[in-house]
């Protein structure tokens, strides 16, 4: 399976959050893109994890996306451990994919934290060909997953890309989501038991810091904010930790500079 785009997120909701306007623009211009979970989010304050699954279902479809898939790490007790290390490995080596996105490390919720580490490390140990993958293997109890974990060839993703939430942290690049900005509030609002709406009640009467109306304004401006830095009206921003490397740098920033007022 050759995927364009991979977004690895904590929790359902984190991926819609953060980069579901870049999945959604890859997506109309014909790229592969796939969002996975670590957890299925059952220690969330609200909602229960079918509700959560059905949720990020439906948000996958808003997201256009080719795969979406939740992995089964423990909700707020996610581990750097080698064997989670592993499981990120192997779905990378499955799906591989040209770049990898996940959220920041600076984050409030110590899941993201430890997200954006395992992400970080598995995508530099899943090109190692002699990587040992055996604590994988004998935590796994199908016989075919087992033979996938042997049979897999390593894979290098191209750069693994961390998008900010909350916390400020430094940007490389933004994209210009604008003509998906909607439907990325759709796949946003898909998660009716975490945000704002008028039918919230019924997922019980505990508030939560984004099941208050503020937060998904602070979304809008927050992509507006970086929209604005570029020259458009909404932007999603990314952080890449390498150098990037140009050729031309006129042709490179001739549109950018077109889009600036100096
Ligand atoms: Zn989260």
């Amino acid at each position: 399976m050759n995927f364009d785009f991979l977004a690895l997120g904590a929790h359902p909701d984190d991926i819609e959050l953060g980069c579901a306007g870049t999945l959604i623009k890859l997506a109309r211009l014909g790229y592969r893109t796939a969002a996975i979970t670590l957890t299925r989010g059952e220690s969330g304050t609200r909602g229960t994890p079918e509700i959560r699954a059905r949720e990020f279902e439906l948000a996958a479809q808003h997201m256009l996306l080719t795969h979406s898939r939740m992995l089964d790490l423990p909700d707020a007790a996610i581990a750097e451990t080698q064997l989670n290390k592993l499981k990120l490995v192997q779905v990378m080596r499955e799906l591989r994919p040209q770049l990898v996105a996940t959220v920041h490390w600076q984050a409030r919720h110590p899941d993201h934290i430890h997200t954006s580490h395992l992400v970080r490390d598995a995508a530099m140990l899943a090109g190692l060909k002699n990587l040992d993958m055996k604590p994988l293997r004998e935590a796994t109890r199908s016989a075919a997953e087992r033979n996938a974990i042997e049979t897999t060839p390593a894979w290098y993703p191209r750069r693994v890309l961390f998008f900010p939430e909350r916390y400020e942290a430094p940007i490389s690049f933004i994209v210009d989501i604008t003509d998906a900005f909607e439907q990325k509030m759709a796949a946003i609002r898909a998660h009716e038991s975490q945000f704002y709406n008028a039918n919230m009640a019924q997922y019980g009467d505990e508030q939560t810091s984004i099941s208050r109306p503020e937060f998904l304004e602070f979304i809008e401006h927050q992509n507006q904010r970086w929209g604005d830095m570029i020259g458009v009206k909404y932007g999603e921003a990314f952080y890449l930790r390498e150098a990037v490397r140009l050729d031309d740098p006129i042709a490179a920033f001739g549109e950018w500079c077109e889009h600036t007022f100096p």
